[in-house]
């Protein structure tokens, strides 16, 4: 691990400390350590030194992820979302558009992605938020639900219709017209800030519309959502390192029928288990960020597969945790008890497992032809 990354992972465990758990029970991290950890870069951490970032490539930032992943899934979720919407706007704003938002992004403000709304979900094809041109400004009218960072952002980049095609806009959340809704005891990550985001025609300066307007939607979102992919995927890896360290530990201490946990072997078929899953989530992770960081036309695929691999281990991974701390994993405030309600989500977010597995199927098939 090279010195920056170091001393981000290191930044990034004394911000969170031992408050993990009690800010999952609070359902809320305090605003002082989520504008620290913006502040300093580390909720985009891939977004370069001219703007103000660290400059991390896919897989230093992924072992960032991975160590925030460890700690907190809260924290992790919101590193995601920024991160999303700053490759965002790399990818799609203009010159302009990148000096003027990017160091925000990694200078205190917070940033939540817009996509769902209560008639698309999996399918995206079903939004109907408008963002159309009115003389030289831009009007947004719909209603976003589940937007991670929602409670703490500054900006939204929200996705919409746009004439025959779609946009993102970024969109001030202190504008007249937006109304940020605090979705209330979430099952997991309950301390990331999900909210229902109301936007009754609001009025922007063009400005704010990341390269220009209409393009197809499929481009959009699937741009954003390969960041995504590999950034839930890296924070599952951390998931499992730290359920892993949890139960060996405990395995290794607590005395039942005479001798240790781990002496049982049935208590160590998890422990195998929870090691295979920690190395295979790993590989996938690597071998997927590799392919970002060379350009390859197979990274959208690989993010898929690692977030698809990732997420499953991570779900019987934290299962089998709680499995084996049994009456000292099982209550709230027990970080294997959180793992295991953060873990689940993982399945549901950035493409469900069903649709990475549907992805997957369409890349075999176009293999095999
Ligand atoms: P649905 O699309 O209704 O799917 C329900 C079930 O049916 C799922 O199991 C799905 O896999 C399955 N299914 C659907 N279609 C098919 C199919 N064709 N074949 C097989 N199975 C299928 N959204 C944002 O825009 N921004 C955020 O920051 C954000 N953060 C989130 C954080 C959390 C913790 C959660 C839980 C959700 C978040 N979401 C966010 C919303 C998330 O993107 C959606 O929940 C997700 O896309 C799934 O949509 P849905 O919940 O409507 O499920």
């Amino acid at each position: 691990m090279d010195d920056t990354v170091a001393a981000a992972c290191a930044a990034l465990t004394e911000l969170v400390g031992d408050q993990a758990d009690e800010w999952d029970r609070q359902g809320r991290i305090p605003e002082s350590v989520v504008r620290e950890a913006s502040r300093r870069g580390l909720l985009c951490a891939q977004v370069g030194s001219e703007y103000g970032g660290l400059g991390l490539n896919s897989r230093d930032n992924g072992e960032l992820t991975a160590h925030i992943g460890s700690l907190c899934s809260s924290l992790r979720s919101l590193m995601t979302s920024q991160g999303m919407a700053a490759w965002t706007i790399q990818r799609f704003g203009n010159a302009e558009q990148r000096r003027t938002f990017l160091p925000r992004l990694t200078g205190g403000a917070v940033i939540g992605v817009a996509f769902s709304e209560a008639e698309a979900g999996s399918d995206l094809s079903g939004i109907r938020t408008e963002i159309r041109r009115d003389g030289d400004a831009v009007r947004v009218h719909g209603s976003k639900i589940w937007t991670t960072g929602g409670t703490y952002a500054d900006l939204l980049a929200v996705f919409g219709t746009c004439g025959d095609g779609a946009a993102v806009i970024l969109v001030p959340t202190d504008a007249p017209g937006v109304r940020v809704e605090r979705l209330p005891d979430p099952m997991g990550c309950r301390a990331a800030g999900h909210a229902d985001v109301h936007l009754d025609d609001v009025r922007l300066p063009a400005g704010q519309l990341l390269g220009g307007a209409g393009m197809p939607l499929a481009m959009l979102a699937t741009s954003a959502l390969t960041y995504g992919r590999l950034s839930v995927a890296w924070g599952c890896a951390g998931i499992l390192r730290a359920c892993l360290d949890a139960t060996t530990r405990h395995a290794k201490h607590r005395v039942q029928f005479g001798k240790p946990l781990a002496e049982h072997q049935l208590v160590a078929r998890y422990l195998a288990e929870l090691s295979v899953s920690d190395q295979v989530a790993r590989l996938c992770c690597a071998s997927a960020s590799a392919c970002w960081d060379e350009g390859s036309p197979q990274t959208g695929t690989q993010a898929v597969l690692a977030k698809y691999v990732a997420a499953k281990e991570a779900v019987k991974g934290a299962a089998s945790a709680v499995q084996v701390l049994a009456s000292r994993g099982a209550q709230d405030g027990h970080p294997v008890a959180r793992a295991y309600r953060d873990a689940k989500l993982m399945e549901i977010i950035e493409g469900s497992t069903e649709i990475s597995q549907l992805l997957l199927a369409e890349h075999a098939l176009l293999g095999s032809i």
